[in-house]
């Protein structure tokens, strides 16, 4: 006999958009769309099109006849331990703090909901659904504007006490560093986000007298692959800090995978045999002898996918 499929609704509020997913519990999309992000205009308004994007979910599934076990939702910043509040931390959305979000969504659909950082439910979808797919321990990046993460172990989301943790990105690279957008000194995420990256490769050109116009992540990959001295050097400097980072993560948690998502990470398997072989060069060979470093396959999907991996798989 055939099993029943299980469906759920996946919202993952972003700074710019909200985006939301009807999704069945083997990773498959039913349903999905997005809406802008009110996100100067305070929480009530935030909370608003978060609902806005559930009842578009719940309206398909009544439409469909599908049945919905509940709605996950993802948002910035630190969420309470048991699933339920935003405590604070999401700095691009204004007021969103002490918002009881789970509570909010159940008083609106009657459906049950759950609620958790936007990078550990990309961590909990690559590892239900995607590159990490029957691993355990888990390690997750997504290298963007900033550097986001998320850690499981013994297939479980790992939060740290309360779930203040696993600001991957916020660990230390440089002691003597550049001041990061945390207000600490020398962080990942300073010198190995994309914006890192393109900020590192302006700085080169400044110093050569060269004017790098609109240069961004992708136009940097393109100049790399043509050879171009500075996006060579640029790009080589970006994989070693970034080696050095999840170098780090792979010596205290020893992952099977270590799951790297973002634009760059599409930028081919060119990025990722360089990656792994900086990693290599300097990780404790036992910490690291059954981690692999591999794409995150899910793209901008993850978190809607992770939202609904909360209702299924009670982690
Ligand atoms: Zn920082």
């Amino acid at each position: 006999m055939e099993r029943e499929i299980r469906y759920a609704a996946g919202i993952d509020l972003g700074g710019t958009t909200v985006k939301y997913a009807v999704v069945d519990d083997r990773g498959g999309i039913c349903f999905s769309g997005s809406l802008p992000t009110p996100a100067t205009a305070g929480a009530e308004a935030v909370a608003g099109a978060v609902l806005q994007a559930v009842k578009a979910c719940t309206d398909h599934a009544a439409a469909a006849g599908l049945t919905l076990d509940g709605v996950g939702a993802g948002t910035p910043g630190v969420i309470s331990a048991d699933g339920r509040t935003v405590v604070g931390g999401a700095e691009n959305i204004a007021g969103w703090e002490n918002v009881p979000l789970a509570d909010i969504i159940t008083r609106a659909s009657g459906l049950a909901a759950r609620i958790d950082n936007d990078a550990n439910l990309m961590a909990l979808a690559e590892t239900m659904f995607g590159a990490a797919q029957g691993a355990s321990d888990v390690v997750f990046l997504t290298v963007g504007t900033g550097i986001g993460g998320g850690v499981l172990i013994g297939g479980r989301l790992f939060g740290g006490y309360r779930n203040r943790g696993t600001e991957l990105g916020h660990t230390v690279l440089l002691a003597d560093g550049e001041r990061c957008a945390c207000g600490a000194c020398g962080c990942l995420e300073h010198y190995a986000s994309t914006s890192a990256l393109v900020r590192r490769y302006r700085e080169r050109a400044e110093r050569a007298g060269k004017d790098a116009g609109s240069v961004d992540g992708r136009k940097i990959v393109e100049a790399y692959r043509a050879g171009e001295p500075l996006a060579l050097e640029t790009l080589e400097e970006h994989w070693r800090f970034l080696a050095e980072g999840i170098r780090s993560l792979v010596n205290i948690f020893a992952p099977q995978k270590v799951v790297v998502g973002g634009g760059i990470s599409e930028a081919g398997d060119f990025y990722f045999d360089r990656l792994r072989e900086y990693v290599a060069e300097s990780v404790i060979p036992v910490c690291g002898s059954h981690t692999e470093i591999v794409a995150a396959r899910l793209g901008n999907s993850a978190g809607c996918l992770g939202a609904a991996g909360l209702v299924f798989g009670k982690r």
